[in-house]
């Protein structure tokens, strides 16, 4: 198992990251589970930070896809029409916009990331204001090439640019237990002394960041402050979207965020093949035909598992299994905490897009790790202090309880050692 990592050591850059922690060679993916080379199986809650909210390889989505390969479909066709893309663009209207649903939006495909949405929104935004500054988040993360980089605001990521990230103004995002931060934006937009802005660029549940859920108070009064200055309100759902919350928008229990862009990617596709999209409210849609391309704008593959996805969405018993899993993780995360010593960890997020925020970052790497051991990968975010639990929505309510159990007795373990460094540490010491 090590001898074959080292290949990834001699040939891959050393950019690579996730790896690092999880040092297998996976080969194997069914649901929730992934396999390594040795067969061993491990439970997956990194869930392609959030690209597989319907698990791995869901056997619905699979076989339309194998389905329209094996029929001779069209895979690549840049933005010609295809059937496969209409009926995608009819299922999705359908079930998700028009008076019933989010409102009169039209789908722009932006290329294959998540990074290619945010980017396109941004242009449009600019394009639409003619203004060139946005208002972003602190903790926000909405990709890494320039334009999203400039509203990503981890200061290793943002260092690696090698020139200016322009035209972007952090604000605070809201500070859990303080209601005034609402109130305190629209001064420190004043005191910056910024030209006013072309959008607010946000996540609702900061996925990256650490799992910070915005409440519904403080994105109404976003939403107020961009209407006050005529800028437009960006969506990044690319994370908490796709069902990561309860709903498949992370704001549809929120009528009076009313979005004008919306970026969607990660689970957006049904499978894991890359996808992105922009929604734009249409009177807003004033690109000129070509004015913003790019070759895999609208795959084939993936407008297939992203229509098959849909039916997951039409289905009743899903949507509420969905949410349901969401309030027993936060049921579960609670009594987790409880037995743990006060201030430890606390919970974070929300529904499904939900985890611990320890302390101490130190003991969120040691709980990975030996979560790890115990064959559950679970990735940190928010500067290491944030476990991230992203279960598939497709999980069983009694195995996630069981599961639950398995985290809890981790956490609650390392974290004991942690309290009394007397005792011995078997496990550092046999690595
Ligand atoms: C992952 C992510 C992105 C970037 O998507 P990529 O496909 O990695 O470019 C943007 N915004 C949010 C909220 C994300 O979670």
């Amino acid at each position: 198992m090590w001898e074959q990592a080292a290949v990834f050591d001699r040939h891959e850059s050393e950019v690579r990251s996730y790896c690092r922690s999880f040092p297998v060679v996976f080969e194997r993916a069914d649901g929730q589970f992934l396999w390594d080379t040795s067969g061993r199986r491990y439970v997956d809650l990194l869930c392609g930070a959030g690209a597989l909210n319907y698990g791995h390889n869901p056997p619905e989505i699979v076989a339309r896809v194998t389905g329209y390969l094996a029929k001779g479909g069209p895979v690549q066709s840049l933005d010609l029409h295809t059937s496969a893309k209409a009926e995608f663009l009819e299922r999705f209207a359908g079930q998700f916009l028009g008076p019933g649903g989010l409102g009169d939006y039209v789908m722009q495909f932006p290329g294959p990331a998540g990074t290619l949405a945010v980017e396109a929104a941004l242009k449009l935004a600019r394009k639409v204001t003619g203004r060139s500054n946005v208002v972003a988040f602190r903790g926000g993360f909405h990709g890494v090439s320039l334009g999203s980089l400039a509203a990503t605001t981890s200061p290793l990521l943002r260092s690696a640019a090698g020139t200016p990230l322009r035209d972007v103004m952090i604000l605070p995002f809201e500070e859990r237990g303080r209601p005034e931060s609402a109130d305190e934006l629209e001064s420190l937009l004043a005191d910056a002394q910024a030209p006013p802005p072309a959008a607010f660029l946000l996540e609702t549940v900061q996925g990256e960041g650490g799992l910070n859920a915005a409440s519904r108070r403080w994105l109404a009064r976003v939403r107020r402050l961009a209407d006050s200055l005529g800028a437009l309100v960006i969506v990044d759902d690319i994370q908490a979207g796709c069902g990561r919350t309860g709903s498949f928008f992370s704001f549809q229990h929120l009528p009076e965020l009313a979005p004008d862009l919306v970026c969607l990617s990660k689970s957006l596709s049904g499978m894991g093949l890359p996808m992105a999209m922009l929604l734009i409210r249409r009177e807003l849609d004033l690109w000129a035909p070509g004015e913003h391309n790019a070759t895999f704008r609208g795959h084939n593959l993936a407008f297939v598992g992203a229509t098959a996805a849909l039916d997951y969405w039409a289905d009743r018993r899903f949507v509420e299994h969905a949410a349901q899993l969401g309030t027993e993780i936060r049921f579960s995360l609670r009594d987790i905490v409880a037995n743990l010593p006060y201030g430890v960890a606390e919970p974070a997020g929300r529904g499904a897009m939900s985890g611990l925020r320890f302390a101490d970052a130190r003991l969120a790497e040691r709980v990975r790790a030996n979560l790890f051991r115990a064959s559950v990968i679970a990735e940190t975010s928010g500067e290491g202090r944030v476990l991230k639990l992203l279960p598939p929505l497709t999980m069983a309510t009694a195995e996630w309880r069981e599961l639950a159990w398995k985290i809890g007795d981790v956490v609650v373990e390392t974290a004991g050692r942690e309290c009394w460094p007397a005792d011995p540490e078997p496990e550092e010491a046999a690595a």
